[in-house]
């Protein structure tokens, strides 16, 4: 099949809505702090893992900025899941603790399902509690995981219609792909979820008014699999280290080379970025869904100071009347 573009893509900002939200996340935090309430957050960051540090050190440095309170507990890679849990048990119990985040992945021997369930719900600023599952399951206000929460910032900031529209997820995990097409099908999409299991994955792409990749492949969604003029939502973050593979998705990107001369690697989404250009449009990588992830954990830090305090709903994800109790 041939696709031509038809008009230039509009590039859907990460960056510029994540500082909207955080400008906004701030002052709720300044009207939260006149009524004496100090939002805070601790990070759990066991071992020495680098990626891990540098996430973790850009989440307490925003929480600086925005004027929550954060803490960093360090425990060393040794740490056993009943020293976690102990933990997190002392944390769920301090009045001055809003959000506790684990940063993931944990060392291998740490159960780390046994302890994401630990944490009390209404301090699970990731949204991976089952609790919280449920509540998005339900149209209930709660903590929702911040990656889908991000997407559904892009799509609604960018007045990107979403009602009636067919949105395919491609990608299933309970942190991006299962909570993104909840939230989407609870704003009224009709939504489908793809997985390695798939048959005839382009068939089900080519339909997507809106299309979601969470995948964790890089330029795995190609040009020919996608509509044109469809919104490309693309979550992947893979470095790339080959010089092929750069020329290949970056081909004539000056930009692009000069990176990856300094650094040795460059990164790429799941949506090969050929495919951009005939969408309608799309969130870059990097600087699209990635640069919404520390925002919405903010957002979600302060919600769950109100929510605590009984000082607000959060955000509702329901869209659609609630008949389901009607009979
Ligand atoms: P994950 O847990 O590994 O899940 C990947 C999903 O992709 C699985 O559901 C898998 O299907 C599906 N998949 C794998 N190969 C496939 C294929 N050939 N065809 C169709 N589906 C296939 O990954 P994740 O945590 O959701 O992350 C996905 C990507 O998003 C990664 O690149 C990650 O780095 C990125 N990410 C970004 C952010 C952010 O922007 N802040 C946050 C989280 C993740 P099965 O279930 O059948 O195995």
């Amino acid at each position: 099949m041939s696709v031509t573009a038809t008009k230039v893509a509009r590039v859907l900002d990460g960056v510029a809505i994540a500082a909207e939200i955080k400008a906004e996340v701030g002052v709720e935090v300044e009207a939260l702090r006149a009524n004496g309430v100090v939002p805070g957050l601790v990070v759990v960051l066991v071992g020495e893992v680098p990626a891990s540090a540098m996430y973790v050190r850009s989440k307490v440095k925003t929480c600086g900025e925005l004027g929550i309170y954060s803490e960093m507990i360090t425990p060393p890679e040794r740490v056993s899941t009943e020293e976690m849990l102990e933990i997190v048990a002392g944390l769920n119990g301090r009045d001055d603790i809003d959000g506790i985040l684990i940063q993931l992945p944990l060392p291998k021997h740490v159960d780390t399902k046994r302890l994401l369930e630990a944490v009390d719900p209404e301090k699970d600023v990731d949204g991976f509690h089952p609790v919280n599952a449920g509540r998005l399951q339900a149209g209930q206000p709660g903590l929702q995981p911040c990656t889908p929460a991000g997407i559904m910032e892009i799509l609604r900031r960018s007045e990107l219609e979403i009602a009636g529209k067919s949105a395919v997820v491609v990608g299933r995990s309970d942190i991006v792909g299962k909570p993104a097409a909840m939230m989407l099908l609870n704003a009224s999409a009709t939504v489908t979820v793809c997985h390695s299991r798939t048959e005839d994955l382009p068939r089900y792409t080519r339909e997507a008014d809106i299309l979601v990749a969470a995948i964790g492949r890089p330029g795995f969604v190609t040009r020919e699999m996608v509509k044109p003029g469809a919104v490309l939502i693309d979550v992947g973050i893979n470095r790339v280290t080959e010089a092929a593979e750069v020329e290949r998705f970056f081909p004539g990107d000056e930009a692009r080379a000069e990176v990856f001369r300094k650094r040795g690697s460059t990164v790429v989404g799941d949506i090969d970025p050929a495919a951009f250009a005939i969408s309608g449009a799309y969130t870059p990588v990097p600087g699209g869904v990635g640069a919404l992830t520390i925002a919405m954990l903010m957002q979600n830090t302060v919600t769950a100071a109100k929510l605590r305090r009984g000082m607000g709903s959060g955000p509702l994800n329901l869209s659609i009347p609630d008949t389901s109790l009607v009979r």
